[in-house]
């Protein structure tokens, strides 16, 4: 319906769209598809998605646009999402926005708003070089700015924090690039179609969270829920 909230998180590698995700996900209690956790599960179980991605995830380079809108596709169809839904690092690519498009036509739904996440690069390379992700649910955290209560251990689930792969310096500068190259161009997509939303990254978890939250309260007006 028309008070259904179809959500997707924009931003630079390190802005936080997984971090503010999670909460936003808890808030609106709605389904929730950060394509790099789904790639990452697939690494782990060895599925032919998996073992296809991980060359190009471990250089920092992006997916194939096809393997994507088929994660993506898939779950929309399944009726999951029929309530609303929360993307995050989904479409990267101007090709993966116009798939999506095309497939929310397809099953008479459309994006409610795009909430651009803004950090520069500076940031960007400051929080990639102190995230810690946990081995088991991929909970994240930063060495000084979001610590875990005991070292190299998930307040959640008490297993082990480590550096991703593809957070080590020379990657990050590879993944930034990309971003600029083929992500960014997104902001204009969709500037033009009216649904992008600024909400400054550079803060605290917490303001970025009050700003996020704000915006989709008024959308939620707005939407009439
Ligand atoms: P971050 O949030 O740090 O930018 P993600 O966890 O979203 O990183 O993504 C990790 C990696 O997974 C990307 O560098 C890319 O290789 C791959 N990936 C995730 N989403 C996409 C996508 N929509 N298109 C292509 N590749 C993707
Ligand atoms: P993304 O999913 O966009 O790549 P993450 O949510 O994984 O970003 O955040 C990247 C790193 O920055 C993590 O280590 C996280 O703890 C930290 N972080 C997230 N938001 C903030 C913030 N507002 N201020 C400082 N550090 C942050």
């Amino acid at each position: 319906s028309m008070a259904d909230l179809n959500l997707i998180l924009l931003g630079p590698p390190g802005s936080g769209k997984g971090t503010q995700g999670e909460r936003l996900q808890e808030d609106l209690d709605l389904p929730y598809y950060a394509t790099g956790d789904i790639l990452r599960a697939a690494v782990k179980e060895g599925t032919d998605v998996g073992t296809g991605a991980k060359e190009y995830m471990d250089r920092g380079d992006l997916v194939p646009d096809e393997v994507l809108i088929g994660i993506i596709a898939e779950r929309l169809e399944s009726g999951e999402a029929n309530h609303g839904f929360i993307l995050d690092g989904f479409p990267r690519t101007v090709v993966q926005a116009e798939a999506l498009d095309a497939k929310l036509v397809e099953l008479h739904r459309a994006i409610t708003a795009v909430i651009q996440i803004d950090v520069d690069d500076d940031e960007s390379v400051r929080r990639l070089s102190g995230r810690r992700v946990c081995t088991e649910g991929g909970h994240v955290y930063h060495e000084d700015f979001n610590p875990p209560k005991v070292e190299g251990v998930c307040d959640i689930d008490g297993s082990e924090l480590i550096v991703r792969d593809d957070d080590k310096a020379e990657v990050v500068r590879h993944r930034l690039d990309q971003y600029h190259e083929k992500t960014a161009p997104l902001v204009d997509y969709y500037k033009t179609q009216a649904l992008l939303n600024r909400v400054e990254g550079s803060k605290d978890p917490e303001s970025v969270e009050e700003s996020i939250h704000t915006l989709v309260s008024t959308l939620s007006l707005e939407e009439g829920t």
